[in-house]
C-alpha cells in the first residue's frame, strides 16, 4: 500500500472526512487492524480563504506547493488536495512534484460518466462554479455541465464560508442545498456533482431526486484504490521475478 499525502485543512471538517474515508477503505480492503498510509499537511485556512477572496492565486500555489513538496520529502507516494477549489492551481503544483496528484475533477468527472450521465449539475464555491479550471476538466469528459443562477451561486458559497467550513450545519443549510439540487434536476441534471468537499455533510444521503457525486468521497476511495493498484503492480511484478528466478534456479540443478 502506498503513502497517501493530504493537503488539508481547507476546511478542517472535510478534512476529518478525508481521514475516516481513507481509513474505512483500507479496512473494508484488508480488514481487521489494517488502516491507511497517511501523511497529513493541515494549513491554516485564514489566509488561504482570504487570498481565494482577492484574486492572490499565486500566493495559493506557492503555499499549497511549499506543503505538497514538504509531503513529497517526508514519503508521500501519491498527493490528494483536500478541496475542490483549490485545484485551480492544481497544475501548477503538478510540475514541482514527482509524486501524482490525484486531481479531484479528474476523478468526480470519471464517476459520472462511469455511471452514463452527460448532463450534470455542479455545486460547490463560487470560483469552482465560476471558473474555467473545473468545468474544462468535466468538459474533456464530455460532460455537459448545470450551475445555479448567480444569486443561488452567491448564496451557496456564502453557506460554505460562513457555515460549513466551520463545521456548522442547520436546518436551513440543508434547504437550500436541497431546493439547488432540485432546480438543476428540473433543468435537466441527470445528477449532481457535491463539487464542494463539505457538501457531502449537508446534501440528502439517499437523493430523493437525481444520484448524487460526492467528490471528497470519491476522490478518497479513488486514492486508496491507487495505493493498491500500485502495491499489487509492485506485488505482481516482485513475484514473477521470483518465479523467473527459481525456474532459472531449477534449469541450472
Ligand atoms: N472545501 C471546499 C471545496 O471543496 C471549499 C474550501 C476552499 O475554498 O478550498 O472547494
Amino acid at each position: 500500500m502506498k503513502t497517501i499525502g493530504l493537503i488539508g485543512g481547507m476546511s478542517w471538517v472535510s478534512t476529518l472526512d478525508y481521514y475516516r474515508l481513507l481509513n474505512e477503505e483500507v479496512q473494508r480492503r484488508l480488514g481487521g487492524l489494517h488502516s491507511a498510509r497517511v501523511i497529513l499537511n493541515s494549513l491554516d485556512f485564514a489566509p488561504l480563504a482570504e487570498a481565494q477572496k482577492t484574486g492572490e492565486w499565486d500566493k495559493v500555489a506557492d503555499i499549497l506547493t511549499n506543503a505538497a513538496m514538504a509531503l513529497e520529502t517526508a514519503g508521500a507516494e501519491l498527493l490528494l488536495i483536500g478541496t475542490n477549489t483549490m485545484h485551480r492551481v492544481a497544475d501548477t503544483i503538478q510540475t514541482r512534484i514527482r509524486i501524482p496528484l490525484v486531481h479531484i475533477a479528474d476523478v468526480v468527472g470519471d464517476a459520472t460518466r462511469d455511471a452514463g450521465l452527460q448532463r450534470v449539475g455542479l455545486l460547490g464555491t463560487r470560483a469552482t462554479m465560476e471558473q474555467d479550471f473545473y468545468a474544462q476538466r468535466l468538459a474533456a469528459k464530455r460532460l455537459q455541465i448545470l450551475t445555479p443562477p448567480a444569486t443561488e451561486r452567491e448564496r451557496l458559497d456564502r453557506l460554505i464560508f460562513e457555515e460549513l467550513c466551520r463545521g456548522v450545519v442547520t436546518e436551513a443549510g440543508r434547504n437550500l442545498v436541497l431546493s439547488l439540487i432540485r432546480g438543476l434536476q428540473q433543468r435537466g441534471a441527470q445528477g449532481v456533482i457535491l463539487g464542494c468537499t463539505e457538501l457531502g455533510g449537508v446534501a440528502p444521503q439517499q437523493s430523493p431526486l437525481v444520484p448524487l457525486f460526492d467528490s471528497a468521497r470519491i476522490h478518497a476511495l479513488k486514492a486508496v484504490e491507487l495505493a493498491f493498484l500500485a502495491y499489487n503492480q509492485r506485488k505482481s511484478k516482485f513475484s514473477t521475478r521470483r518465479r523467473v528466478a527459481g525456474q532459472r534456479h531449477q534449469t541450472k540443478t
